[in-house]
């Protein structure tokens, strides 16, 4: 299963999750943790589910035809793949729905909140690419939020999420995501497009 390496899987989800409670001692802000694109690829050569959450920052990547080659590699490998597309996803309507259809993502593959929140606690990993506030947990959990209030596809559910974006940079609204600093959740930083192909080339080299 997992490509030669001497470390076992729960040994590298221990590691990834593990460290601390999560909690952080009194007064101590919670650290996103960084996970290399080695050993996500690990993970998701383990995963039976996968769902891919893409926002603004595909678009600007133009990482689409990457995601469907990776979408191809994860099919190949045994899992069952969807695509999480929330309405206001990018930077105008429908912007998700265009970018994967140029790309040839079959359509039916396309899920909306309202379709892909109930499974997200039975998902394995939820890879969000690019997007950020409508994967933010604030707008259902914080009253003070400006996002309050606005739903969002669950990705916080899902067993293990993968974030992929550059650095630190707010989404649209300006607001902290907690979704980044989740125990389930890990960032893997760098432009979308590079990080996707990236575990396109780990799936190659099996
Ligand atoms: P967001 O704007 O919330 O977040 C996009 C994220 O993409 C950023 O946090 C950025 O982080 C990351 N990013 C940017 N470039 C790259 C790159 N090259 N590679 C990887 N990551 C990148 O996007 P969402 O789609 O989640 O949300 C859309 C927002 O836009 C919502 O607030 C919505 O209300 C608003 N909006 C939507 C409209 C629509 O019709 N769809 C119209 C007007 C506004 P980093 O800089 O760290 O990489």
């Amino acid at each position: 299963m997992c490509k030669a390496m001497n470390r076992k899987l729960t040994a590298l989800l221990f590691s990834s999750f593990g460290g601390s409670s999560g909690k952080g001692k009194a007064g101590e802000a919670k650290e996103p943790k960084a996970m290399s694109v080695e050993d996500a690829y690990l993970i998701l050569e383990a995963a039976s589910s996968v769902v891919f959450i893409p926002g603004y920052g595909m678009a600007v990547a133009q990482a689409q035809h990457a995601v469907k080659e990776l979408c191809d590699k994860l099919e190949e490998n045994g899992a069952e793949v969807s695509f999480a597309i929330h309405p206001v996803a990018g930077r105008m309507p429908g912007h998700m729905n265009v970018l994967l259809a140029e790309a040839n993502v079959p359509y039916e593959q396309l899920k909306t909140a309202d379709e892909m929140n109930p499974m997200m606690p039975n998902t394995d990993v939820a890879i969000v690419i690019g997007a950020n506030d409508v994967v933010n947990p604030s707008a259902i959990s914080d009253e003070s939020s400006p996002l309050y209030g606005m739903p969002i596809i669950n990705a916080f559910e899902a067993r293990t999420v993968f974030v992929l974006k550059r650095g630190n940079g707010t989404g649209f609204s300006g607001v902290e995501n907690p979704l980044f600093t989740n125990d389930n959740t890990v960032m893997i930083y760098g432009d979308a497009k590079q990080t996707v192909s990236s575990l396109v080339s780990e799936f190659s080299e099996e």
